[in-house]
């Protein structure tokens, strides 16, 4: 699909420039033409002149010095053809690369949006397979008793409340999404988007006693301010979800020529080695998180915020030790 537009789209620039480039061949085609018919006119005039002036010698001598007009004409205009030509290969394969280059933020999105989809019906799909499988076991069970009926209403309801969340959150990110690709650039101080991030999260961490403990150090940076809150919100959030009770969690900062690099380090569970890579996936969420709350949404909104700001995020991780996420940002 994306082929044909691009064709498309070079069709036009084509065309575009094959008329500019066309309709400047003629204006200077026609202006060379009036001298070519006013020196034709003049050598016709001189010619008249000669037959009736000169000596057959002396007429001889002087043709050579007539300009061949019909000669010259043609020259002008295979040379002009020919530059057309040039200009209709140049500005054919420019076209298709400019083409190709604006058509690809467009296919990006496109492509994104497609995986968005794929990933959130992949999501509904477990809880709609196990709500039917549980009324259709109801549904032929003939001596259904009363509270067998109400322990598969109560497992339905359960997996409806999870549906409603996971519905509540797809509407909550198409939203964020948005404005997701919106980013306003400005001056920041880190430690103020840090203690702005600890601010929104406090109530979370004193409800399991856990000790927000940063060392961040002031230092500016061009950032978009709420995204980079919202960045450290969702690492802060995780390790306070996944930190146990009456723990610590440490911010902290390191400074390097060109770079700023955060550490968010928790002493939680820890995430397994061969699950790492796929942590910033979305909708992934690894197999000792199943019963905490979540939707393996929040660490995809957070790599894609630090790559925005041409940073990079990691993690390190030792089971049942603890994880620490490490973010670089550009200074
Ligand atoms: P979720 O909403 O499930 O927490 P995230 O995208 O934020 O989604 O995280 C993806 C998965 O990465 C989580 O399900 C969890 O398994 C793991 N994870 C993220 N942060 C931590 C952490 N601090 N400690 C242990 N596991 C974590």
């Amino acid at each position: 699909m994306f082929e044909k537009t691009r064709i498309k789209l070079t069709t036009w620039y084509l065309l575009i420039i094959m008329t500019v480039s066309l309709l400047f061949s003629l204006i200077i085609y026609s202006m060379i033409n009036i001298e070519f018919t006013s020196i034709e006119h003049r050598q016709a005039q001189i010619r008249s002149d000669i037959s009736t002036q000169f000596s057959p010698g002396q007429k001889r001598m002087n043709q050579i010095i007539f300009l061949d007009v019909k000669e010259a004409r043609f020259r002008l205009i295979s040379r002009l053809a020919l530059i057309n030509l040039g200009i209709l290969i140049f500005a054919g394969g420019a076209g298709y690369f400019l083409a190709g280059r604006t058509l690809r933020p467009i296919k990006e999105a496109l492509e994104e949006q497609n995986r968005f989809i794929t990933d959130s019906s992949h999501e509904l799909r477990t809880p709609l397979t196990t709500l039917r499988t549980e009324i259709e076991v109801c549904l032929m069970n003939k001596k259904l008793t009363l509270p067998q009926a109400k322990k598969a209403l109560a497992s339905n309801l359960e997996e409806v409340m999870q549906l409603q969340l996971l519905s509540d959150r797809l509407l909550e990110l198409s939203i964020k999404e948005e404005k997701l690709n919106e980013y306003i650039f400005s001056d920041i101080n880190i430690e103020e988007i840090i203690n702005e991030a600890i601010n929104k999260t406090k109530k979370l961490a004193e409800n399991k006693k856990i000790n927000l403990d940063s060392t961040v150090k002031p230092q500016k940076l061009h950032a978009d301010r709420e995204k980079l809150i919202e960045l450290f919100v969702i690492l802060i959030e995780n390790a306070i979800k996944y930190n146990p009770k009456n723990s610590k969690i440490e911010i902290y900062s390191k400074k390097s020529r060109n770079h700023l690099v955060v550490f968010v380090k928790d002493n939680g569970k820890g995430i397994p080695k061969d699950e790492l890579p796929h942590i910033f996936d979305r909708f992934y969420r690894t197999d000792n998180s199943r019963n905490a709350s979540g939707f393996g949404l929040g660490l995809s909104i957070a790599k894609k915020i630090t790559k925005e700001h041409g940073g990079n995020i990691k993690a390190e991780s030792k089971l049942n030790q603890g994880s620490t996420f490490i973010v670089t940002l550009p200074i």
